[in-house]
C-alpha cells in the first residue's frame, strides 16, 4: 500500500473540492433528472464515449437539453455551450453545470428562452482529460485517452506540460484545416506533444460525437470554454476567422462582419478579473488548424465563440473566485448567447429561420441554403434539417437579404426578405418546385456497338458519377434539366467524351468511345528537360517521394518543408516545349492526375493552350481544389481542333494565404472521333438566347444558361460596368439547344474581380444578346 502511494505521480495542486470530478458530474445529472423543478424541462442524452485507452475505460459524453417539451425536437432555434475540451481547463465545466442548475431552478425567469429555444449543454467533451486531472495523474493534462501505436514503454501520461506521449488535442482534430496541425507540430506527429492533432481528422470518438450531435441540432450560436495556462489569450472571445500570419494581410470569414459584431456585443458584457471597467477582448481566430469554432462555422454556419476565461494563468482558480465567475458569466453569457437565437432582449442582429418545402406537397424537405449576400464557395454546403426543413441563422444583416435554396430534383429557388432590426425571430419559407423525373438509359459503345463498361459524370448542378456496366448500360432516373456529361470508359485507350444534353423525357444517351490516339504523354520520369518555366517565380520542381504531407511523385508546386506553403501573388507557369497536333478527328482532350490543396476559391491552377507557339494563351480549364486525393482531371480541347497547340499549367495565387500546393502527373493528350449524336428532344427549333444565370447575384461562380440555334462557334464575353472586356469564352457547342457556361468571377488573367454589375454578351453570326450579372463578394 505504501509503495503504491509513493509511486503515484505527484503534482503541484490537487483538484479543489468545489470542482466536479467526472464521477461527480454523473451525480449532478442524476439529481437533475429527478429534481421536481427541472425534470420536465430537461432531457439528458449520451451522445458518445471517450477514447479511454490510457485509462483502460471509456466514459460517456452527455448533452443536456433545456426546453419546453424537452423530449422531442421542436422547430426552435438551438444554442450550444461546451464547457470543457482541454483536461486541465476545468473552469468552463463549472460554469456550464451552474448554468444548467440556475436555469432549471429559476425557470420562471427564463420562460421565454425555455419556450422558444432549445438550449443544449455539454459539460465536458473530454471526460478522459477530466479524469486524468481529477485523479491527479497530471494536473496539466490537455488531451484525451488515445494511446499511439508503438508506445514501446514510453511515458504515456506524465506530470508537467508537454511530456505526454498519449492523447490527442481534441481542439486540433476537427475536419477543417486539420492538415496543418498546430504551429508546434512535429515532423513525426507522434512526439510527446500537447497539441497533437491525431492520426486523421475526426479520428477521435469525442470529436465524432460532437460532429454528429452538432450536425443534428444545428445550433445557431455556441460557446466553447477554455482557460489559459499561459495567460496569453486570457479573457478573450475568439470567433471564426482571421486566417494568416501576423502582421497580415489576413483573410476573414465570409460572415466576419456579423460574427465580429456579435462577438463584440458578447465580450462587452464580460468584465475582466481584477481590472475594473475593462471587459473581454473580442478577437478573430488567426490559425488554421482543425479547431472547433472554424469547423462549426464552415460546416454548419454556427457562430461559435471560443471563450478564454480568466483570471489569467489560473486554469483552476480558487473556489471563491470560481464561484464569483459563475455568477458574473451566467448573467452575461446566458442572456446574450442563449437569448440570441430568439432575440430575447430585442436588440442587435435579428435571428432568422429559413424553411424549405416541396411546392407541390407542401411538406418540409432538407435543402441546401445560402445567404447570397455573404456566401462563399469555400464554405461547406449548409442544409435545412430533415424534420422541419428549417435552418436558423444570425447572419442576416439589416435590410434586404437574398436567400437561395437548392436541392437535386427541384428547381432552385431564390427569395429575398427585409430584416428589421431588434425584432424576434423572423422567418421565410422557400417552396421548391419538384422537377419531372425521367428514366434515362446511358450506354457506352465501342466501335462495334458492344456496350462497354465505364462511368459517366452527370452534372446538372449536383454532379455525380454514374457507373455504366458493360452489356446493358446504366438506367438512371434523372430530374429534368441540362446535363453536362463526361463519359469515361474503363479502358484508358478509349475516348473520353463530352456531351451536353437536355434531359426532357425518357431517353437513351449514347456515347461511342472509339480508340483514342495518344498525341502527348509525360510522366516526368526523365526530368523537366521538355518543359519551360516562366512568370514571376519558379515554384515548380519534381518530387518522387510519397511522404504523408509532402505531395509527391510528379510535378509539384509547393515548398519542400513540412507545413510550408506556396507563396502569395504567384503568376507562374510551366509549359511543354512539344507541339501537340490535334488534327485527326472531331474530339480531343487532356487527361492528367492531380492531388493536393489550393486555397479555395482564391488560388487557381489554369490549364492553357496556345496555337501560336506560346505567344498567346487561352484558358482551357481552371482548377481550385481544397483537399484532394489523387484524382483524374479531364479537359476538353475541342475548340482547338484541328490546330497544333502548346500546353501549359499556370498557378495564380492571391495576396493572402498560401496552401500546401498540388502535384500533377501522367499528363496525356488524346484525339479521336466522337460518332454519337447527342440526344435532343425532337421538334424543337432552337434560337440564340440567354435564358438567365444562376445564382444571380452570385458570390463565387454563376452558371449562364444559353441556347444556340446551330452547331458552331459562339463567343461569350464578360464586360464590367465601364464596358471594358474582362473575360472572353470561345465556345463551340457540339449540338444546337441549351448550353451552359460557368463563370467564376475571375478576369482573363485569373485575377479575382471585385463586386459590381457585369454583363455577359453572347455573340454569334448576326446575333448579339446581353444579360446582367451581379457579383457580390
Ligand atoms: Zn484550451
Amino acid at each position: 500500500m505504501i509503495s503504491l502511494i509513493a509511486a503515484m505521480p505527484h503534482s503541484a495542486f490537487s483538484m479543489l473540492p468545489c470542482y466536479h470530478t467526472r464521477a461527480a458530474i454523473d451525480t449532478f445529472l442524476i439529481a437533475l433528472e429527478h429534481d421536481d423543478s427541472s425534470r420536465n424541462i430537461v432531457h439528458i442524452d449520451t451522445i458518445g464515449y471517450s477514447r479511454g485507452e490510457s485509462l483502460g475505460e471509456s466514459y460517456p459524453i452527455y448533452a443536456i437539453k433545456i426546453s419546453d417539451n424537452a423530449d422531442i425536437d421542436e422547430d426552435e432555434p438551438a444554442s450550444l455551450i461546451i464547457g470543457h475540451i482541454h483536461g486541465e481547463e476545468v473552469v468552463g465545466l463549472e460554469l456550464t453545470l451552474s448554468y444548467i442548475w440556475r436555469i432549471t431552478h429559476q425557470y420562471l425567469s427564463f420562460l421565454e428562452l425555455i419556450n422558444n429555444t432549445e438550449m443544449y449543454f455539454i459539460p465536458t467533451m473530454n471526460p478522459d482529460g477530466l479524469e486524468i486531472v481529477s485523479r491527479d495523474l497530471d494536473d496539466s493534462y490537455r488531451k484525451n485517452g488515445y494511446v499511439p501505436p508503438g508506445l514501446n514503454g514510453r511515458p504515456c501520461v506524465v506530470t508537467g506540460t508537454g511530456s505526454d506521449w498519449c492523447g490527442v488535442d481534441l481542439n486540433r482534430n476537427f475536419g477543417v484545416n486539420w492538415i496543418y496541425g498546430d504551429t508546434l507540430w512535429q515532423p513525426g506527429g507522434q512526439e510527446p506533444f500537447d497539441y497533437y492533432r491525431g492520426p486523421a481528422p475526426f479520428s477521435e470518438p469525442e470529436t465524432q460525437a460532437i460532429r454528429d450531435f452538432a450536425t443534428l441540432i444545428k445550433p445557431a450560436v455556441s460557446i466553447v470554454y477554455h482557460s489559459s495556462r499561459t495567460g496569453n489569450f486570457s479573457e478573450m472571445g475568439i470567433t471564426a476567422w482571421k486566417w494568416g500570419d501576423d502582421p497580415g494581410p489576413y483573410k476573414f470569414s465570409p460572415d466576419c462582419t456579423a460574427i465580429g459584431r456579435l462577438n463584440g456585443q458578447y465580450c462587452v458584457l464580460l468584465p475582466k478579473s481584477g481590472t475594473t471597467g475593462s471587459t473581454y477582448q473580442p478577437n478573430f481566430g488567426g490559425t488554421r488548424n482543425g479547431c472547433l469554432q472554424d469547423w462549426f462555422y464552415w460546416k454548419l454556419g454556427t457562430i461559435q465563440i471560443l471563450t478564454e476565461l480568466g483570471p489569467p494563468t489560473q486554469v483552476q482558480p480558487s473556489c471563491s473566485t470560481m464561484q464569483r465567475l459563475t455568477t458574473v458569466q451566467f448573467y452575461s453569457s446566458i442572456n446574450w448567447i442563449n437569448g440570441r437565437p430568439y432575440n430575447v432582449r430585442r436588440e442587435g442582429p435579428t435571428p432568422m429561420v429559413i424553411h424549405t418545402r416541396d411546392a407541390s406537397t407542401q411538406q418540409p424537405i432538407s435543402a441546401e441554403w445560402r445567404i447570397l449576400d455573404t456566401w462563399s464557395s469555400m464554405l461547406a454546403p449548409w442544409y435545412t434539417d430533415e424534420q422541419y426543413g428549417s435552418a436558423h441563422t444570425l447572419l442576416a444583416s439589416q435590410g434586404w437579404v437574398h436567400i437561395m435554396a437548392r436541392k437535386d430534383g427541384y428547381a432552385t429557388k431564390t427569395d429575398s426578405v427585409v430584416i428589421n432590426p431588434n425584432s424576434v425571430l423572423q422567418g421565410i419559407t422557400l417552396y421548391l418546385q419538384p422537377l419531372p423525373r425521367h428514366q434515362v438509359q446511358i450506354v457506352l459503345y465501342d466501335e462495334s456497338h458492344n456496350a462497354i463498361a465505364g462511368r459517366v459524370w452527370a452534372d446538372n448542378g449536383f454532379p455525380k458519377w454514374i457507373d455504366v456496366p458493360a452489356g446493358t448500360g446504366a438506367n438512371a432516373e434523372l430530374p429534368e434539366g441540362t446535363y453536362h456529361f463526361i463519359a469515361v470508359p474503363d479502358d484508358p485507350q478509349r475516348m473520353v467524351l463530352w456531351h451536353d444534353v437536355y434531359v426532357g423525357g425518357n431517353d437513351t444517351i449514347v456515347f461511342e468511345a472509339q480508340q483514342a490516339a495518344q498525341r502527348f504523354y509525360e510522366d516526368f520520369a526523365s526530368g523537366l528537360g521538355n518543359w519551360t518555366t516562366g512568370g514571376n517565380a519558379n515554384p515548380w520542381r519534381l518530387e518522387a517521394d510519397t511522404t504523408a504531407f509532402a505531395y509527391g511523385n510528379g510535378l509539384v508546386f509547393t515548398p519542400t518543408g513540412y507545413r510550408e506553403q506556396y507563396a502569395s501573388n504567384l503568376n507562374a507557369w510551366i509549359s511543354a516545349s512539344t507541339a501537340i497536333d490535334l488534327n485527326g478527328g472531331n474530339a480531343a482532350y487532356l487527361e492528367f492526375d492531380r492531388r493536393g490543396r489550393l486555397e479555395m476559391p482564391y488560388d487557381s491552377l489554369y490549364v492553357e493552350a496556345s496555337t501560336d507557339g506560346g505567344t498567346n494563351w487561352e484558358i482551357a480549364a481552371r482548377f481550385c481544389d481544397w483537399e484532394l486525393p489523387w484524382t483524374p482531371a479531364y479537359v476538353n480541347l475541342l475548340q482547338w481542333i484541328p490546330n497544333s497547340i502548346r500546353l501549359r499549367f499556370r498557378i495564380v495565387t492571391d495576396a493572402t494565404l498560401g496552401d500546401l500546393g498540388l502535384t500533377i502527373d501522367n499528363v496525356h493528350v488524346w484525339t479521336g472521333t466522337d460518332l454519337a449524336v447527342p440526344s435532343q428532344p425532337e421538334g424543337i427549333a432552337y434560337t440564340y438566347r440567354i435564358h438567365g444565370s444562376y445564382p444571380n447575384p452570385f458570390n463565387s461562380a454563376t452558371t449562364i444558361n444559353y441556347e444556340v440555334a446551330s452547331v458552331g462557334a459562339v463567343t461569350l464575353t464578360i464586360y464590367n460596368i465601364l464596358g471594358e472586356e474582362v473575360r472572353r469564352f470561345n465556345e463551340r457547342p457540339v449540338s444546337a439547344g441549351l448550353q451552359k457556361l460557368v463563370w467564376d468571377g475571375t478576369a482573363q488573367n485569373g485575377g479575382i474581380l471585385s463586386s459590381g454589375l457585369y454583363f455577359v454578351q453572347l455573340q454569334a453570326v448576326n446575333v448579339r444578346i446581353t444579360h446582367k450579372l451581379l457579383l457580390l463578394r
